[in-house]
């Protein structure tokens, strides 16, 4: 038996324990009141009352439509407890998880974003130019303002490399 069939008859015996108990409570209060509303009528006009009784036999249908109702309900609360309690954490556990993995991806993003951002302004400052201080757009090897050379060539390996690079970015030695 699974968790919906589980869900399913506890809420079918739930529906019939709900129903039997607002039947009986309906029916208890509709006593009470008829018997009630006899006892007044008939000792404001001086008559024996002859459905009172009907007050006393009403008292137990209310109480087992109480139980009745209180029951079918708490025999659903007690399925939700039993059959929704997993699938709303395992959907909260799901939603955390989600916003979690979204809020990773979008810090990774930011991250790297920020890199690029960073690599962006380092590639500026490693194409600014070292004689006039024109910063040039990444990957010009010459600047635009006084036409110098804003790449270094590496006397080792004869690799361009930025005009601010200390190592060469292909055999790894020293430009200075
Ligand atoms: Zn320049
Ligand atoms: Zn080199």
């Amino acid at each position: 038996m699974d968790d919906k069939e589980m869900e399913e008859k506890y809420e079918r015996t739930a529906k019939k324990l709900r129903a039997l108990g607002i039947i009986l409570l309906i029916v208890g209060i509709g006593c009470v009141v008829t018997g009630t509303a006899d006892l007044i009528i008939s000792s404001s006009s001086w008559e024996e009352p002859t459905l009172f009784w009907l007050s006393f036999v009403g008292f137990p249908f209310i109480a087992g439509g109480g139980i009745c109702t209180s029951f079918g309900f708490h025999k659903k609360v007690s399925g939700y407890m039993m059959s929704q309690q997993a699938p709303v954490a395992k959907d909260y556990a799901n939603y955390m998880i989600d916003g979690t993995s979204d809020s990773v991806s979008n810090m990774a993003g930011k991250v790297a974003n920020s890199v690029n951002d960073s690599s962006k302004v380092e590639g500026v400052d490693a194409n600014t130019c070292s004689k006039c201080g024109t910063h040039n757009p990444l990957g010009a090897k010459f600047c635009s303002k006084c036409g110098a050379a804003l790449t270094k060539k590496c006397p080792y390996c004869g690799a361009e490399n930025d005009d601010g690079a200390k190592y060469c970015n292909n055999c790894g030695k020293s430009l200075f």
